[in-house]
């Protein structure tokens, strides 16, 4: 095992480094380890390992320490450092040994708790798994780790994966590294902190209604919900079913690309993943926007979009049409009913699938009750939080006798609705142009009160997990206040490939390369 030196790593104690979140300790940040860490693609760490200019385990112990330092960011839950850093050295000794290593060799990788990982704790960012070791592997997971990955701990996440702001999490909010008095967005928040902050080179998210993008817009990053059945479900703690995906967050287009092709493709141990061929997703993103057709909807511009995102948005717009993309006027003309009816569809798929949290097998168990079904209610009761009670109580009501066809059933009705708005809008354009969250990071606390208006911040990503089409998110600009700005894109089913290439694009014609700075304060 090598120590700490050459790699710009400083006041490296690997060691030290706590298996759970609980020490907070403040430091000042070296910008050296900072650049060091967000400035090493996931093509140069491999690169610089089998050339031996780098060291996988000097590099985890770059992260791991990193980590520490930030832990006031509370971005994991759980660190693997042990692991981690085993992980790493197999990967030294392959490159030593002169073997070809794989795709993603040297990789730092951080896994939103809502993943299992066999012995590791995972909570769902809920008190009812707080104690939580599952006995298996999610399948994207262990295709990241086949591919060379260093799994580096879990993230924090909204409860169940229900919020757009991290805070609610039974583990405590996480802080946006551009100003930590804001919500990194949510709910894979802590994956989002963690390849912003440096943390990590790249994250898995899932995104039911926007869980990957909205904070990959918050935090300045990049972050892809692919096409419904892209990527395999097994192992993905269950929330909407049929809107869940799992999805990286990386620093540019080309990492999240990389590690898609990794984790995308059929899988027998979840029926709904796909088995239409997946494309080489790094090979796809060759090839300039000239004669791309951009579609812009009329109704993502409309009330409740702040002023400065729109600016944002329509100067990338005309970026791509410098660079020879055609602009299209496209109409989503059902996208009004999308905040209404996802929340009768996730909620009444959250109230099915929670419900095997009882308290009899794993996880949480209340004390002291005096009968079965007691223990059953106060376990519950007390194991989930606020948030994940509305929606379980909520998705009830929505599928209970009586009301069914006038709420879920309405709603699957409305959805297809959604969906063919799509179909339709893609026989003129090749992608959809819009901005991914209504406004940039809010305050801590701003929206905690009124649940309403925090599912408004979701506006722009759900009709896109309603349709099950794929949509990315990458950073646009600054607003005046310092703080990152996404544009979505949002391609046709299965077509990751050209999407990805006009965000490929459209980021070189951006060149966004601005970086958090409240990190350096803390
Ligand atoms: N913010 C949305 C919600 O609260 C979406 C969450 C998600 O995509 N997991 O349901």
């Amino acid at each position: 095992m090598q120590g700490c030196r050459g790699a710009g790593v400083q006041g490296c104690r690997g060691a030290g480094v706590p298996q759970e979140q609980g020490s907070v300790e403040s430091s000042i940040i070296s910008t050296e380890i900072y650049l060091e860490l967000r400035e090493l693609s996931i093509r140069t760490i491999r690169e610089r390992i089998a050339a031996r200019t780098l060291s996988a385990v000097e590099l985890c112990r770059a992260a791991l320490d990193r980590i520490e330092r930030l832990s006031e960011l509370n971005a994991f839950i759980t660190v693997t450092a042990d692991a981690a850093l085993a992980r790493a050295e197999q990967i030294d000794r392959a490159a030593a040994s002169g073997d070809p290593l794989p795709p993603l060799a040297g990789a730092i990788i951080a896994i939103k708790d809502n993943m299992v990982i066999s012995g590791v704790r995972t909570t769902a960012g809920s008190r009812i798994l707080f104690n939580y070791k599952p006995p298996y592997t999610a399948t994207a997971v262990e295709r990241l780790r086949q591919a060379g990955a260093i799994v580096v701990g879990k993230t924090n996440c909204d409860e169940f994966a229900m919020g757009s702001s991290n805070e609610n999490s039974a583990y405590g909010p996480v802080k946006n590294p551009w100003d930590a008095a804001r919500v990194p967005g949510g709910s894979s928040g802590g994956s989002a902190v963690a390849v912003a902050a440096g943390m990590a080179t790249a994250a898995l998210g899932s995104d039911t209604g926007g869980s990957i993008r909205q904070p990959a817009s918050l935090c300045g990053v990049v972050g892809i919900k692919p096409t419904y059945g892209r990527v395999s479900r097994y192992g993905l703690i269950a929330f909407g079913s049929s809107l869940d995906q799992i999805g990286p967050l990386a620093n540019s287009v080309e990492d999240v690309a990389r590690i898609l092709n990794s984790i995308a493709g059929r899988d027998s141990s979840d029926s709904t993943s796909s088995d239409i061929e997946t494309d080489d997703y790094v090979a796809a993103l060759e090839g300039d926007a000239r004669g791309l057709r951009v579609g812009v909807p009329r109704q993502y511009y409309g009330e409740g979009l702040d002023p400065e995102v729109r600016a944002h948005i329509e100067a990338a717009i005309k970026k791509f049409e410098e660079m020879g993309a055609e602009i299209v006027d496209v109409g989503l003309p059902h996208t009004e009913y999308a905040v209404p009816v996802y929340y009768l569809i996730a909620t009444a798929e959250a109230s099915s699938n929670l419900a095997r949290y009882d308290g009899v097998r794993y996880g949480f168990r209340a004390e002291e009750a005096p009968t079965l079904k007691e223990m059953y209610s106060r376990t519950r009761d007390q194991g989930f939080g606020a948030e994940v009670k509305r929606r379980i109580m909520l998705g009830t009501y929505a599928l209970s006798a009586g009301y069914y066809d006038a709420y879920y059933g309405k709603a699957q009705k409305v959805r297809s609705l959604i969906e063919s708005d799509f179909r339709n809008a893609f026989a003129s354009c090749d992608v959809i142009a819009t901005p991914t969250s209504p406004t940039p990071a809010f305050r801590l606390g701003e929206k905690t009160d009124d649940p309403l208006e925090m599912y408004l911040s979701d506006i722009y990503t759900i009709t896109v997990n309603l349709a099950g089409v794929p949509g990315v998110s990458l950073p646009c600009g600054l607003s005046s206040e310092g703080l990152p700005i996404g544009i979505q894109l949002i391609g046709r089913h299965f077509d990751e490939a050209r999407l990805l290439r006009a965000a490929r694009n459209l980021e070189r014609a951006i060149a966004f390369n601005s970086k958090p700075g409240a990190v350096e304060n803390l």
